[in-house]
């Protein structure tokens, strides 16, 4: 007998729309990190809210966006894009403070701090979206991550951590979620990531967002609350896939 497997979608009918820009996806995108922009393009298609997407490449202007996305990368591409993205520095703190989502992982999360200092040359300027600053050590964190959050149900976030940047908080900037397996921030003060009004800062790739729906969700309803102002609902998906996902990595370190 042949099983027909319907998935019913609660479609959205409230036409929704939101805008993603992905900034320097060319030079930022190590260890699978489009995933993310995946994720969050296939799950708002999946509730039928509209996305216009901008990939933003180094000499381009960055345009007004509800939400944006910035990748991992080694040194010598973040090297090559700090310079262009400093020079948004006051627009992007005015996206910032008109309550704009920004998730930035690893390489791109150090330039949403004043700075990251890698092992040789030049200290690298940030655009200062988070209170934050980065300097390489000499040991390079590499492995799977548990953390706990305080605003996520599940509260757990996991991922793959592959960075030699020590990254510390200071001011009204606090970790995203406190390391239970891995390393995070520094390897020191057990914080990993970090969160400033809506913007995002991890060291997880992975890629994240797929086996963090929930952290996905989070996101793009703050999105929409940016944009529509006021708390979005989001219609329930089916995400067994991605739970399953998520639970296969909570508490392994390998
Ligand atoms: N180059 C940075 C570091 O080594 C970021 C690496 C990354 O994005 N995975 O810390």
């Amino acid at each position: 007998m042949k099983r027909i497997y319907a998935i019913i979608y609660d479609m959205d009918k409230r036409d929704l729309k939101i805008s993603i820009a992905h900034l320097y996806p060319k030079h930022l995108n190590l260890y699978g990190d489009m995933g993310n922009i995946i994720a969050l393009t296939k799950r708002c298609e999946w509730r039928n809210i509209k996305v216009d997407y901008y990939s933003v490449n180094p000499n381009d202007d960055i345009p007004e966006a509800d939400l944006y996305f910035i990748g991992g990368g080694q040194d010598n591409e973040q090297i090559t894009v700090a310079p262009c993205l400093y020079k948004h520095k006051n627009f992007l703190l005015e996206q910032r403070d008109k309550g704009s989502v920004f998730l930035g992982i690893c390489g791109g999360y150090q330039l949403l701090g004043h700075y990251y200092a890698p092992f040789e040359g030049e200290k690298l300027l940030g655009v200062g979206l988070l209170d934050a600053f980065t300097v390489a050590g000499n040991k390079r964190f590499i492995g799977n991550v548990t953390a706990n959050t305080d605003f996520l149900t599940p509260k757990t976030v996991v991922g793959f951590e592959n960075h030699a940047g020590l990254t510390y908080l200071q001011g009204d900037t606090k970790p995203l979620a406190k390391v239970e397996i891995g390393n995070g921030n520094n390897g020191e003060d057990g914080s990993e990531g970090a969160r400033f009004m809506n913007v995002f800062g991890t060291y997880l790739h992975g890629s994240l967002l797929p086996k963090n729906s929930h952290f996905a969700d989070y996101l793009l309803s703050l999105a929409l609350e940016k944009k529509y102002g006021e708390p979005m609902d989001l219609s329930r998906l089916d995400d067994k896939i991605e739970i399953d996902a998520h639970n296969s990595v909570v508490g392994k370190a390998y």
